[in-house]
């Protein structure tokens, strides 16, 4: 059994790559030519699953047996801005990077006269392969602050600052943040998941 990475996002193929040790794990690029996915979902749950069965739909019938694809959407939700960016983390601001979405995030705070707002990230990561089709979530809560700290991690991980924690995200380390994060906890019952797929 093969793992396919349905992402190009080179920071999530890092912590997916150092959670899922025992597997055999591809990055997309590595089978498929990229190609653009539109994830028009209402939920993490189907942007998810619209990614996975996508990049599997593209595989060939060898490959379908092969491999499972596995693809990750995940997102801050902001108490303050009723949870908003949500499912348009990614595209929050009109340049989408994550300089612009943070400025953005900041910028709505501010105007409500808030200098942080509890947030939690979601992350869902969906698995599609001949037999099998089914998801894990995993949420890190926390708060958002106006004023980023650190240079590790991406996106939005200068302004969020764990629950009973008094640094970023983006000032812990790689390591730290994967015991931790959103992404680990929906991956580590995947992995118990895969797991069991394998043995049988
Ligand atoms: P996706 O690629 O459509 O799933 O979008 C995920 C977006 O959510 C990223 O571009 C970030 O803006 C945000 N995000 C998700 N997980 C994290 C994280 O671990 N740290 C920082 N930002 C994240």
């Amino acid at each position: 059994m093969k793992i396919l990475l349905a992402s190009s996002n080179s920071h999530k193929l890092k912590e997916l790559k150092a959670l899922l040790k025992n597997f055999e794990i591809y990055a997309f690029h590595e089978v498929l030519t990229p190609f653009e996915i539109e994830e028009n979902g209402t939920s993490f749950k189907q942007n998810a699953m619209i990614k996975a069965k996508a990049v599997f739909e593209a595989l060939d019938e060898r490959q379908k047996k092969e491999f499972i694809v596995l693809s990750d959407d995940s997102g801050v939700c902001v108490e303050a801005l009723n949870n908003a960016p949500g499912i348009y983390s990614a595209r929050f601001s009109p340049e989408k990077t994550d300089l612009a979405n943070n400025a953005l995030l900041i910028k709505k705070l501010k105007d409500l006269n808030l200098q942080e707002s509890k947030a939690y990230y979601v992350a869902c990561i969906a698995a599609k392969g001949d037999l099998v089709e089914f998801c894990t979530h995993g949420y890190l809560h926390g708060k958002i602050i106006t004023s980023p700290k650190g240079e590790n991690g991406f996106g939005y991980d200068p302004l969020f600052i764990p629950k009973n924690y008094d640094k970023t995200l983006a000032e812990l380390k790689f390591d730290e943040k994967a015991q931790i994060s959103h992404r680990s906890k929906a991956l580590e019952y995947m992995r118990i998941c895969l797991q069991t797929i394998k043995e049988k």
